[in-house]
């Protein structure tokens, strides 16, 4: 996959590796071990708040946008077809960093 000329912290790519991690066990669906899914959000809690808000929010759906545009299932729920944001949105419509308290 071509990398963007941005770059990113330490932190920022630590979060979207383990964000990433958390959505292909949401598309697994009953699949994968409680344990994995235990800490995978674990990790997830973790690197979200070392990143602090309302920057983890930021990142959050721009990792969740990548990996729509990577897989076309919705990070949310798993399944194909729309990504519903937690309010229901289509993500695509929310700017990065919209509407973060
Ligand atoms: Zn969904």
């Amino acid at each position: 996959m071509p990398r963007s000329r941005e770059s990113f912290t330490g932190a920022q790519n630590a979060y979207r590796s383990v964000l990433w991690q958390a959505y292909n066990l949401i598309a697994a669906g009953n699949g994968p071990e409680p344990a994995v899914c235990r800490d995978a959000l674990g990790k997830v809690t973790h690197w979200g708040a070392l990143l602090g808000e309302p920057a983890a929010t930021k990142w959050r759906r721009r990792w969740a946008r990548e990996w729509y545009l990577e897989t076309g299932r919705c990070p949310t729920c798993g399944e194909q077809g729309p990504h519903h944001d937690s309010t229901g949105a289509d993500i695509l419509d929310i700017p990065d960093g919209d509407g973060v308290k």
